[in-house]
């Protein structure tokens, strides 16, 4: 950067507010993928000042050196060079010196996730942790930063998204913005382009919905005005009596593209990817499958504004940005935001209770396929969530839970009980408000002076018990510390739903699943205990011919191979595979298929019941 457009940066920063640490972020080239990011500290530290990247962003459990995208880094004072020592990947510290310091790097921003930062033409998108280094020993002091339109001619109608505060920044526009501290700067994510932009009001709070990328006659009012159903319905669940959300403004961004699904939460909004068959048309008024996962998405990251940006693990009250932080708790705070989500949608009358049963049941499904849950339980899931559920392999269905999928059922599990034990005077419901007027309500006043706190690994019990009467301690040690499946058919009987575990299929299989690749069909994951692994064929191997016939990447249908299905259970069949560039010849006696598939039914005579008893189950009179 040329030093006259440096110092006229400079002054596009208001001064007058004491001690702020101040940004100033520009798209450079977007062509490039560049974003030019400036810092400048007042008072730098005496003995040489400090600056980090985070290794990793909230809500994402995986060390991901975003420093790795800083391409060059000086630094200045008073117009003289000053010497950046590196300390190690992400550290960095100036020589000691006399004025303001002044730090300029650039950011390589080619990552079309939600979790780090992306620019070209068609946007820019940044999440804080990517692009702002945080200054040692002013992470507390106000940060203020001025997000400038490009000179590039592709930006001239950009408007921005965040809900970052405006210092001097007009609602969607480029200018300056501000957050009370470093740990605020870096939870509000910030979109420009030419977005398609509405907005909506949920209990009297705005609310803006933003979408890049494009979208043929998309249904924008469809959209906001089932997403503001749900909005409504979970701040009325947290604060039923005044129905107060927690944040001044929210926002939505997503960002939809040809393929991709993912959500990341903070404070006061979220960023979404969705695949844009999931965007529901103008001329298709019908609830798709793709639609009903986006609400979902919506409805989960939404949820996440109280459980897990207010509500959070002891471990997550403060975070050390520089390497992981364990809790045993994401069991709690992604599996039950996986449980209320799906709920949320029938709460809010999205979907209807026959539409949310099957949603359960394709949870129940996941959860049975993998004989990995007999292994690892969702505590030590979570524990472990940075290098096993963030790093999974062919081998993960055999050695991982999923803390989400298992941790809803748990939930569900835990409701079930709860309503049973209590005649339906109590539920999970209670539990949830309890964990928001202990730790959630009062979370970022009180980090206002580092006295934030959260739950400690092993207080859930004492606190569920606390809110509902109902000792869950059993419950708990065997479904959550060991790996105990939750026996959902007998709790779900007494609430006029039966759990039917299928006829069991009648299809061979060799206990794998398949995917394209190239031409070939690849086996992705080899189940234990299985054909396929008992005849000594592996995850990668690449099948070649099943009796003589050859199997190519037409057979790979969702996930299975269909030539298998001309065959019958107990057959045994030549298979030609390749490992490497090495031909194995082996034989397989095929199994019956093992895929689950358990269906949730309501039973005709409680229909009514737990129609009628929206939002709430009732439990059922006994038969
Ligand atoms: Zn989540």
């Amino acid at each position: 950067m040329s030093k006259t457009t440096q110092s006229k940066r400079q002054m596009a920063v208001p001064v007058g507010i004491a001690g702020a640490v101040q940004y100033t972020i520009v798209p450079k080239d977007l062509a490039a993928h560049l974003f030019d990011v400036t810092l400048e500290i007042a008072q730098p530290e005496a003995e040489g000042q400090i600056v980090s990247l985070p290794a990793w962003i909230p809500g994402s459990y995986m060390v991901r050196e975003f420093s790795r995208n800083i391409v060059q880094i000086k630094a200045t004072s008073e117009g003289k060079k000053v010497a950046l020592k590196k300390l190690d990947k992400h550290t960095w510290q100036a020589t000691p010196c006399q004025g303001s310091l002044i730090v300029t790097y650039e950011i390589y921003a080619w990552d079309l996730s939600v979790r780090a930062a992306h620019l070209d033409q068609s946007h820019g998108f940044f999440n804080g942790t990517s692009v702002f280094l945080s200054v040692r020993g002013q992470e507390a002091a106000p940060h203020i930063v001025d997000i400038q339109r490009s000179a590039d001619a592709a930006c001239k109608t950009w408007r921005v998204a965040t809900s970052l505060p405006e210092l001097k920044a007009k609602r969607y526009g480029f200018g300056t913005y501000i957050a009370a501290n470093y740990d605020e700067l870096i939870d509000h994510p910030v979109e420009m382009g030419d977005f398609a932009l509405a907005t909506f009001e949920a209990h009297g709070v705005p609310h803006d919905f933003v979408v890049t990328g494009k979208v043929p006659n998309m249904d924008m009012s469809r959209m906001v005005a089932d997403v503001q159903k749900i909005c409504e319905a979970q701040i009325a669940f947290f604060e039923p009596r005044t129905k107060k959300a927690p944040m001044d403004r929210y926002v939505f961004m997503t960002m939809v593209v040809g393929e991709g699904y993912g959500g990341l939460e903070h404070r006061a909004s979220t960023a979404l990817i969705c695949n844009r068959n999931e965007i529901p048309l103008k001329h298709q008024p019908e609830m798709s499958e793709g639609y009903k996962s986006f609400l979902g998405l919506c409805s989960h990251e939404y949820f996440h504004t109280w459980n897990v940006k207010r509500i959070k693990p002891a471990a997550f009250a403060h975070y050390d940005l520089s390497r992981e932080n364990y809790t045993s708790l994401l069991w709690l705070f992604e599996g039950f935001t996986s449980y209320y989500d799906d709920l949320m949608l029938v709460r809010a009358g999205a979907i209807d209770e026959a539409a949310y049963l099957k949603l359960v049941s394709k949870t129940i499904n996941m959860v049975t396929r993998g004989s990995g849950r007999l292994k690892q339980s969702v505590a030590e899931s979570s524990f472990d969530a940075w290098t096993k559920y963030y790093r999974q392999d062919e081998n993960s269905p055999n050695a991982i839970v999923s803390y989400y999928t298992k941790g809803s059922l748990v939930a569900l599990g835990l409701d079930l009980t709860i309503r049973a034990a209590t005649e339906g005077k109590k539920s999970l419901d209670d539990v949830m408000r309890a964990l928001w007027q202990k730790f959630g309500r009062d979370f970022y006043s009180r980090s206002l002076n580092g006295t934030q706190q959260g739950l400690e690994e092993n207080d859930i019990e004492a606190l569920i018990e606390q809110a509902t009467g109902v000792n869950v301690r059993r419950f708990i040690d065997k479904h959550v510390r060991s790996t105990e499946d939750v026996p959902l058919a007998k709790l779900y009987a007494d609430f006029g739903v039966t759990l039917d575990a299928g006829a069991g299929s009648k299809k061979a299989s060799l206990g794998i699943k398949v995917a394209r690749d190239g031409n070939d069909c690849k086996i992705a994951n080899a189940f234990e205990g299985r054909a396929a692994h008992l005849a000594r064929l592996s995850a990668q191997d690449v099948l070649v011919a099943i009796n003589g016939l050859r199997i190519t990447s037409a057979d790979v249908v969702d996930g299975l191979n269909i030539a298998i299905g001309r065959y019958r259970i107990g057959e045994t069949v030549e298979i030609h595979a390749f490992r490497r560039d090495e031909l194995l010849v082996v034989k397989a006696k095929l199994q019956a298929d093992d895929v689950p598939v358990n269906q949730l039914k309501l039973e005709v005579d409680h229909q009514a019941v737990l129609a009628t008893a929206r939002p709430t189950y009732k439990k059922a009179a006994k038969r």
